[in-house]
Parts: C-alpha cells; structure tokens; sequence
C-alpha cells in the first residue's frame, strides 16, 4: 500500500515525502480512501498509529482539489481588496470550512504543526488553532485571516461562537480527536452545542481510543453512515513491553534493587508505583535523597501540584514518578520506559494498567515487578488474568536468598513449563531491551541484569 494507492493530491504526496514518510499506517490505509469518498468515519486506533494524517491527508487533498479547480479567493481577501478600493471594511466572522475538535492545548497544537507540514505544498490553506489561555487579541487576528481550518479546545471556541466571531455555515468538514478524553473532562455540552452550530450536510470524523459507551453513542448521533475502522493494537495487548519479576526477600533487599534497576542506562522515564499514598510520598523523597528527581502523585494532593507535578514529568525535568493507581491512569508520556511495581496491584486489571504507563506510540517498555515469596500466588492470579507469563529475573549482586518457591503454572499449556525460566544462573546480556525508538538490538548488552531466562522469555513472547 502507497500513498500514491489512495488518490491523495500530487502536493500532498510531495509534502509526504519530504517528511519521511514512506508507506500509510493501517488507519491511514483504512481511512483515507473512505475519508477521500466523503464518508462520515468512527475510528479507534491506539496512540501514535498516525490518526492524525487519516483526517488531515484526505481533508487537505479536498481543499487543494478545490483551490486547483477554482483559483479560489477567499472571502478574507475580498476583505483586504474593499480596503484597498477604500471601502470601510466590515467586521466578517470568520467562516472556517474544516473544524478539529483537540481535548488539549498541547494537542491542538500538534494537529496545526502537523497540518501545517502535510500542507506545506498546498498555497493558500491556512490552519490555527483556538486554544484557552492565548491572548485574545492574539486569537482575534488569527480569526481574522479566515482561516479555511480550525484547530480548537471545546470551551474557547464555544467563547467565541457566542460572541459572533466565528460562523460554522460553510463548514464542510467537522473532526472529534480524542473524543474519548473530550467526554471525560466533561466537554459533551460544549460539543453537542458546537456540533449543532454546524451544517448538517458536514463530514464528520471521530477518533477515539475505544467506542464503547458513552463515545460510542456519541459517535452514532453525530455521523451519518459511518466507515468503522476500529484497528486492534498490539499496545493494547502490551506486547511491546518486556515484563519481569524479581523475587525480594525484604524491604531493604527491595530498596536496593529498585534503585539499581533505576539506574539502567536504557532508562528515560520510570514510574514506580506503591500501593499506597504514604509510601508513595516517602519513596520519593528517599529516591530524591538518592540522587533520582523523583515526585510523588497521589490522589490526597491538589489539583494544582499534581498538574505541575504531570507537566514536570512531561518536561522530563521529573524522570521517576512515584504514583498509586488512581493517579497514574491514563499518564500517556512516550518517554517513560519503565514502569516498576514496588508493591503488586490488588486487582489484575490494574496491574495492566500500570505497566500500560510504558511502551507508548508503539515503543517499547520494561515492566518490573519487586515481589516478596509470599506473594508468588498474586504474580500467578496476574499471568491467568492475562493470559501471559511473567519470566522471573535475578540480577547478579541482588540475589534473593530463598529461591521462587512452588513451580508456577503454565497459562498456555505447552508454551511454557515450570523451571524453564527460574533456576539457571545470570547470563547477562542475553535478553536485550532496546532503547524506545532505537531499532532493536540484535548484539547482546542493553537492558542490565536481564540475561537469566532468555529461553523461558523467549517461549512466553516468541509467538507474538
Ligand atoms: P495518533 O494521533 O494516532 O496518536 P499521530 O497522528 O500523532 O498519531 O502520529 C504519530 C507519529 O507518527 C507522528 O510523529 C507522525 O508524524 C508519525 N506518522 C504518522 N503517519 C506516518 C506514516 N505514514 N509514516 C511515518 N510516520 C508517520
Ligand atoms: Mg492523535
């Protein structure tokens, strides 16, 4: 499959190439042609499968189909050309013709830089985002180029459709991103109210990380006929994130490795997570002590500290999180490459959660569990929960004393037997982990300490 394939303008190919893309992702392939056709679409695909080339590619191929057909001038030059004949000019709401609804901020933002590089062969299609927190004048002048495409967060725009600055009855094209977060940060209003502003004869498209539920219905009540394109991703199967266990046999044992494991060179970003709030906070202030950048995030914090404490994260001036469950939902920071369990989850489904905090965009992750003896049997309700199994691991130098007791079971009969995985010595440098976006190692070293069970490894995750 090509780009080429899917009927996308000369220019846009052009724009393609230049930014290094060679072939379209599986959304993209779905997508497009059906997009290009002038569907109604209700995506869900993971983080980083290229959800934003589905909508973007097709809409600008529509608007360079357009421009090459008509020359088009737009209105906000017809504007500038009464001025220049010294007409008084008139105020004019902007009358964008393609609107992308973003969650964030930081999102919008990422679909005008992405926009503005798919279209950089296309004259005269403009893009801006209406984002809160931008000065208003700022906003106003940007409005004011009538521009064909808008990027915005729900409640500004609502702002400015109130007040008259934005006319919705020339939109052709009406994109939801993220849908799924808009609806949980409680924009549904706002986006019913904006849906309704906009013409009925409008494509929509909405992406979301799952359309069940709410989203779901939300989906069906705002497309008419839609494409379905619902992509299954390996992330959500985590098979891009390398799961260990290591046997401790007490807290001083447990801190010692943790900190060691902390300081594995193919580490950018870790969270650590406790089972609780208190231990949470002390193990980042004895992290910190040790020299780490570590904050704790939790539900007893404010909503502020732990808003800084996300933003620190992601501005990588944090590199270990100490968090509990609750807090940690839904963290999407690609850099985080490991995530380890100082205490396990009370429920499997969390500890599929947790480890979900790695291995982002399609990276890979390292998930480590620091396990006590007695809680070998709640390592074995997680391996039935997922169906996986999870090699133990011993670092050379942190040898826990009593070796993993009773043999645990196969989940997939035959594809694993007990002992397989547990007894033989260290070799290190046999299991690799490479480094998230780094092409895999095929030579030994990378991931320190994790060479002791490369043939249990490899049976649990050979036939991926
Ligand atoms: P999503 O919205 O699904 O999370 P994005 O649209 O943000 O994904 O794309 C993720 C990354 O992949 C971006 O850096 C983008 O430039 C890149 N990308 C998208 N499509 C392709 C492609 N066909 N080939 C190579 N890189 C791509
Ligand atoms: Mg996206």
């Amino acid at each position: 499959m090509t780009f080429e394939s899917l009927g996308l303008h000369t220019s846009i190919l052009k724009a393609l190439t230049d930014a290094g893309y060679e072939k379209p992702t599986p959304v993209q392939s779905q997508a497009i042609p059906a997009a290009i056709a002038g569907r109604d679409l209700m995506v869900s695909s993971q983080t980083g499968s290229g959800k934003t080339a589905a909508f973007m590619l097709p809409a600008l191929h529509k608007f360079a189909s357009i421009e090459a057909a008509t020359g088009g001038k737009t209105p906000n030059q017809e504007m500038q050309a009464a001025r220049a004949r010294g007409d008084r000019p008139r105020f004019k709401p902007a009358q964008p013709k393609m609107l992308v609804l973003t969650p964030t901020r930081e999102l919008a933002l990422q679909v005008t830089t992405a926009t503005e590089k798919y279209g950089s062969a296309i004259r005269r299609i403009k893009a801006v985002s209406i984002l809160g927190g931008m000065p208003y004048p700022k906003q106003m002048q940007l409005l004011a180029k009538n521009p064909e495409i808008l990027v915005a967060t729900p409640g500004r725009l609502i702002d400015h459709m109130e007040s008259g600055k934005i006319d919705f009855s020339q939109l052709e094209i009406l994109v939801l991103d993220e849908a799924d977060r808009m609806l949980d940060m409680g924009f549904i209003d706002d986006i019913e109210k904006i849906v309704d502003a906009t013409p009925d004869s409008r494509q929509t498209m909405l992406f979301s990380a799952t359309l069940d539920g709410v989203v779901g219905n939300m989906a069906k009540r705002i497309t008419k006929n839609p494409l379905t394109v619902q992509i299954a991703s390996a992330n959500n199967r985590h098979e891009n994130i390398i799961q260990r266990v290591h046997f401790v046999d007490d807290l001083s044992h447990k801190n010692r490795l943790l900190d060691h494991l902390l300081r594995d060179e193919t580490l950018d970003q870790a969270v650590v997570f406790t089972a609780t709030k208190r231990d949470a906070d002390m193990i980042a202030d004895r992290l910190n002590i040790a020299g780490f950048s570590a904050a704790a995030l939790h539900g007893d914090m404010h909503q502020g500290a732990r808003n800084r404490t996300l933003d620190g994260l992601r501005r990588g001036q944090i590199r270990v999180l100490v968090a509990t469950d609750v807090a940690a939902r839904g963290i999407d920071v690609p850099s985080i490459t490991h995530v380890f369990n100082y205490d396990l989850p009370k429920f499997p489904e969390d500890y599929v959660h947790r480890i979900g905090r790695t291995g982002r965009a399609g990276r890979n992750g390292l998930a480590v569990s620091l396990v006590n003896h007695a809680e070998a049997v709640n390592v074995k309700r997680i391996e039935r929960f997922t169906k996986q199994l999870i090699p133990v691991n011993v670092v050379e130098g942190f040898e826990p004393k009593k070796t993993a007791s009773a043999p645990r079971s196969a989940a997939r009969p035959g594809s694993w037997k007990p002992g397989d995985n547990r007894s033989a010595p260290s070799r290190p440098g046999q299991r690799t982990f490479s480094k998230p976006g780094a092409a895999p190692r095929k030579d030994g070293g990378g991931y320190k300490g994790a060479g002791a069970r490369s043939d249990g490894a490899r049976r649990t995750y050979g036939d991926r």
